[in-house]
């Protein structure tokens, strides 16, 4: 026990978060970054790569939900899904939730960051043994380039662009992203935020506005990452995230969300001023 661990995530020069760490459950080293897992006092069970939050018990939820229901909602019959990182499971395990979903293929980089997630956090990781999910530990930018399959849907659940993250928010692997979704295919990507990230996200819309004929930014609410607005994109070859939402569906669907509902999935494409003004025009 050290009853007296705070941890800090140094998130810039000038910004950190203080988080009271009750036990460390694990702590490695990758070839790619430091995975840990450590009990906190206020949010559960906490993930880190290289000292940066990825999920916590209390709040993963909101961003499971929404990075994974918008898409599925969207998309009429969508079958064959693909993620790429989420390791710690929380996306899977919500994807393959949708009855209309076949497999769930998730291609994560990091087998630490798996078998750190199975042992510790079950609460994300439960589903990755599930028959539907088909884990592959590899490089999501290689998978895209090299695979003859095509996905319904395409979810990017990915650290920030740094390390093997960087490719992610490219171009050439969009084109790889776009080439290997079907024809009427929807891509979702962890997005940043729109405090301390417009940057990243003005850089990524622009090469999806290149690439896919619609592209858009959606937001939600989280605990544990700075700034609390956090975003995700959506991209598609032809549906539109809310013309072409069929609210019924998610109540025919029979299931229950903590964070999303059918108000708030298009309500979430609704950007704050300063979001709309900082991407205007890309
Ligand atoms: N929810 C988290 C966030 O926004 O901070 C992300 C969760 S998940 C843990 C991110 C995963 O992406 C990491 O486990 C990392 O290993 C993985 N990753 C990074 N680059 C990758 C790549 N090129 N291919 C596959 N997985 C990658």
């Amino acid at each position: 026990m050290h009853s007296d661990l705070w941890l800090e995530e140094k998130f810039s020069d000038f910004l950190g978060l203080r988080f009271k760490v009750e036990n460390v459950l694990f702590s490695g080293k990758s070839e790619f970054q430091t995975v840990d897992v450590v009990e906190t006092k206020g949010h559960g069970k906490m993930l880190l790569n290289d000292g940066l939050v990825m999920v916590t018990e209390r709040d993963e939820f909101a961003y499971h939900d929404m990075i994974a229901h918008v898409p599925l909602f969207v998309h009429p019959n969508p079958k064959n899904v693909l993620v790429i990182g989420g390791g710690d499971g929380g996306t899977a395990r919500e994807v393959i939730r949708h009855s209309s979903v076949v497999q769930c293929t998730m291609v994560e980089i990091d087998a630490m960051v798996v078998d750190a997630c199975k042992q510790h956090i079950p609460q994300t990781a439960k589903e990755l043994e599930n028959p539907k999910v088909n884990l592959i530990i590899g490089d999501g930018v290689k998978f895209v380039k090299e695979t003859t399959e095509k996905f319904d849907v395409i979810i990017v659940d990915s650290t920030d662009p740094i390390g093997p993250a960087q490719p992610l928010f490219g171009e050439e692997f969009y084109q790889d992203v776009f080439n290997c979704l079907t024809e009427d295919g929807i891509v979702v990507s962890q997005g940043e935020s729109s405090w301390y990230a417009m940057d990243i996200q003005q850089s990524l819309l622009k090469v999806l506005n290149k690439v896919f004929p619609q592209s858009y930014l959606y937001s939600f609410s989280n605990l544990t990452y700075p700034g609390g607005l956090w975003s995700f994109t959506f991209a598609s070859k032809r549906y539109h995230p809310i013309n072409d939402f069929q609210a019924q569906r998610v109540s025919d669907s029979g299931l229950e969300f903590d964070y999303y509902n059918q108000q708030l999935h298009s309500a979430a494409f609704a950007l704050p001023s300063f979001a709309k003004k900082g991407l205007k025009g890309l």
